[in-house]
């Protein structure tokens, strides 16, 4: 018995209706008990002159009725009131339960791998006009929601990674192959071949590492005043080279009259190397890429131009996403996994800046700024 009060909330409900009725009914009889006598009391004395000799019988007669109707209208009261702790216990029990039953249920589905599994909400889906239930049942479909997209995440992550794994790895083992057949000639360029691949591999799992850390938010950012042309003489320096081999040409225009910005010099350092090297990559000799600095209210903007390639309209929204490349077989080609740019953004938004991408179509040419904000 106590286990079933324990387990179901009906018969909690319903022991707690009981209780309150078996104490107002005590409460109703021990009042009537007091009251009554002495009332009745009164009234027979006042009678008793009317009523002549026979009064005494009389009056116990009354009194005796009265009680039994008294005790008998109690009964009937504390049994109506029962029966209807019993109904009202029942129903108030049904409409919390089986709510409660349902988020239990889809809890349970949702562990065993259903994320897409949600429970019913009546009315307004934002919450206002919503009891706690239906509060918790909408927080709870939230809950699930974002499970489902983590989720999705996730496996679209794996999905990518192994593909990205799969080709570098294919080629190492086909030259590996040629090698111990005897096809491949042992020389310099074989090496060189699976050195390339391997660098891929270590490129690749380098970025990973990165995304997995900017994603996690695990990024302990070294803000500190920092001068634009600094930060922009260093990313120069480290590609100057490349620019002049590759034979496109690099000019800035940075004012030495810009504000400071509050910004980690070494993750700066690589935003601008990421956008640069991007516009090297995708410039073809001849090229130009420009690099300017100005400010816009409480913020810097660095803007990052070339006269490459340029990108289509279809695309530009997609470009600071996982993975994402443009043109699969020119930038695998390259090197590039399509993670730069994803870096990039999140390493913007760490400072509290915005990036953007802009290019007037195929063969146009592609602008890509960022803010920082000013020290
Ligand atoms: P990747 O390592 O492939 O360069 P990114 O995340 O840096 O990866 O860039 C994503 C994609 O955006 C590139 O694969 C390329 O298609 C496109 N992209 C980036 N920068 C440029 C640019 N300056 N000009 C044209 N396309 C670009």
């Amino acid at each position: 018995m106590i286990r079933l009060i324990r387990r179901h909330l009906k018969w909690k409900l319903f022991l707690s209706y009981l209780i309150i009725i078996v104490i107002a009914t005590v409460v109703a009889a021990s009042a009537t008990g007091f009251v009554v006598p002495a009332a009745f009391e009164r009234h027979m004395s006042l009678m008793a002159s009317m009523m002549g000799e026979n009064s005494e019988e009389l009056e116990q007669d009354l009194y005796t009725n009265f009680s039994t109707a008294v005790a008998e209208a109690l009964a009937l009261a504390a049994l109506v009131a029962f029966v209807s702790a019993l109904i009202l216990s029942l129903l108030i029990s049904r409409q919390v339960t089986l709510p409660v039953r349902e988020m239990m249920d889809a809890s349970v589905h949702i562990a065993s791998g259903h994320y897409d599994e949600r429970v019913g909400v009546f009315g307004s889906a934002q919450g206002e006009d919503q009891d706690e239930l239906g509060r918790l049942a909408l927080s709870f479909n939230r809950m699930a929601s974002a499970l489902e997209q983590t989720e999705a995440l996730r496996s679209e992550l794996i999905g990518n990674v192994a593909h990205e794994l799969r080709t570098p790895l294919s080629s190492i083992k086909g030259t590996m192959e040629g090698l111990i057949d005897g096809v491949l000639p042992a020389d310099v360029e074989t090496f060189g071949r699976v050195h390339r691949e391997a660098e891929r591999l270590q490129r690749l799992v380098q970025d990973l590492q990165e995304l997995s850390r900017v994603e996690a938010g695990a990024l302990e950012l070294q803000l500190r005043p920092t001068p634009v042309s600094q930060l922009v003489e260093t990313a120069i320096a480290r590609l100057a080279r490349q620019f002049e081999d590759k034979e496109v040409s690099l000019t800035t225009d940075v004012p030495l009259d810009l504000p400071l910005v509050l910004a980690d010099e070494s993750r700066i350092g690589q935003v601008l190397l990421n956008l640069v090297g991007n516009a090297l990559q995708y410039t073809p000799a001849g090229g130009r890429v420009s690099i300017r600095a100005r400010r816009e209210g409480r913020t810097v903007l660095l803007v990052v131009q070339d006269t490459g390639i340029g990108i289509a309209p279809e695309h530009l929204p997609h470009v600071f996403e996982r993975f994402y490349r443009v043109d699969r077989s020119r930038s695998r080609a390259g090197g590039g996994s399509g993670i730069g740019l994803t870096i990039a953004q999140h390493l913007v938004e760490a400072h509290r800046g915005q990036i953007r991408a802009a290019s007037d179509g195929p063969g146009r040419g592609s602008t890509f700024s960022f803010t920082l904000p000013v020290a």
